[in-house]
C-alpha cells in the first residue's frame, strides 16, 4: 500500500473521535468532509477509564480493517471538559473516569498520530463552520441543547478559546441569581432552563403549578423526554407549547445579550432539544428579536444544524484538518 503523506492527496484522511456520554464514534474522514468509514461503541462512561482503553483500541481495529487504505495524518479529539493545554478531560459530568483524563496520550498511544484535543461543543463549532450550517461563516455561535447547554464561538473566522482555552461557557451564564440549582454549583445557570433536562424541569414546574390536563401528566421525570414534550407540543398540548414558549424566551433573551458581546452572524442550533424543529425555533427568533439592541435586528440568522448522529465525528475531524494546515505537529 502506498503511504498518504499530503494534505492534498484526495484520499487523504484523518481520524475523528468524539466521545460523548453515552456514545464513542470514530470515523476517517476526508478534507471535503466525506466519512469514509464510521465506528460506533458505547461510550459506558459509569465504568472506569481503565476499562475504557482496550474497547477504544478494538474500535480502532475495526476501523483499520474496514479501511485497507486507513493511514490518517492526524487524529481529532472532541470530549466532555477536554483542554487543549492539558491534553486532559477534567472532571467531566457524568463520566466516573477520575479528575484528570490523560486523553490525549491514550489515544496517540493506540495509534501512533498526532492528536489534536479540544472540547466536545468546540469541536462542533468546527464541524459546523467547515462542513455544516455555519459554512462559509466567520462570526457564528453553536448551541448544543442536550443534557445540558454545550456551546463554541467563532469569531472573526477562529474559534474563540480564552486565556485558559475555556471561552464560550454560555451554558452557565446566569438567568436568575436565584433560580434553578445547576451541577456546577451556580444556581440559574442558562443550561438549568435551556436543554433537555431544562425544559424537563419546567414541564414538572407548570404541572405543579396548574390545573388544566395535559398528557405530560403521566410521566415521571426520569421517564420524559424531549421527544415525548416535542410531540405533546406538536398535538397541541398547551402546557407542552408553554414549556417551549418560556424556554425559547429565556433562550432567545440570553442569545440577545451575546450578539452584544459577539456581534455574530448566526446561531447554529443542535442536539436532542433542536429536533423539536419550528415548536422551538419560532418563538426563540421571536424572543430574540424582540431582546436585540436596535442596530442588531434582523441581522442574526438561526440556524438548525443539519447533522445526523454520525456525523459528530466532523467536529473533532475539521479540528484536526485545521491544525494540519496550519501546520502544527500536535501532542
Ligand atoms: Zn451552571
Amino acid at each position: 500500500m502506498d503511504s498518504i503523506r499530503t494534505l492534498e492527496d484526495p484520499e487523504a484522511t484523518v481520524l475523528a473521535l468524539d466521545i460523548g456520554g453515552t456514545y464513542t464514534k470514530a470515523g476517517l474522514v476526508s478534507r471535503s468532509g466525506e466519512i469514509r468509514h464510521v465506528a460506533v461503541m458505547d461510550t459506558a462512561s459509569g465504568d472506569p477509564f481503565e476499562q475504557y482503553v482496550p474497547r477504544l483500541a478494538e474500535l480502532f481495529d475495526r476501523l483499520r480493517k474496514a479501511s485497507e487504505k486507513a493511514d490518517p495524518l492526524a487524529m481529532g479529539v472532541g470530549a466532555p471538559n477536554a483542554s487543549s493545554q492539558s491534553g486532559m478531560m477534567e472532571t467531566p459530568p457524568n463520566f466516573q473516569w477520575g479528575d484528570r483524563i490523560p486523553i490525549a496520550n491514550t489515544c496517540s498511544k493506540l495509534w501512533e498520530l498526532p492528536v489534536f484535543l479540544t472540547n466536545d461543543a468546540n469541536a462542533a463549532a468546527l464541524g459546523e463552520g467547515r462542513f455544516g450550517a455555519a459554512r462559509g461563516l466567520t462570526d457564528f455561535v453553536t448551541l448544543t441543547l442536550g443534557t445540558g447547554l454545550g456551546s463554541g464561538i467563532v469569531s472573526g473566522g477562529r474559534l474563540l478559546t480564552g486565556a485558559n482555552g475555556l471561552a464560550g461557557e454560555l451554558g452557565h451564564i446566569n438567568v436568575f441569581p436565584e433560580g434553578r440549582q445547576c451541577n456546577c454549583g451556580l444556581k440559574g445557570c442558562l443550561e438549568t432552563y435551556a436543554s433537555v433536562t431544562g425544559i424537563r424541569r419546567t414541564v414538572f414546574e407548570l404541572i405543579a403549578n396548574r390545573r388544566e390536563p395535559s398528557v405530560l401528566e403521566h410521566y415521571a421525570f426520569e421517564e420524559l423526554t424531549g421527544r415525548i414534550i416535542s410531540e405533546a407540543a406538536n398535538e397541541g398540548d398547551a402546557l407542552a407549547l408553554e414549556a417551549f414558549d418560556y424556554t425559547a424566551g429565556i433562550l432567545g433573551t440570553k442569545m440577545a445579550d451575546t450578539v452584544a458581546h459577539l456581534d455574530p452572524e448566526a446561531f447554529v442550533i443542535s442536539g436532542g432539544l433542536s429536533q423539536a424543529g419550528a415548536i422551538l425555533l419560532e418563538p426563540l427568533k421571536r424572543a430574540l428579536e424582540e431582546r436585540l439592541f436596535p442596530v442588531y435586528r434582523g441581522r442574526v440568522r438561526v440556524l438548525m444544524s443539519s447533522y445526523t448522529s454520525e456525523q459528530a465525528v466532523l467536529g473533532p475531524a475539521a479540528l484536526a484538518w485545521e491544525k494540519l494546515e496550519e501546520g502544527l505537529g500536535g501532542r
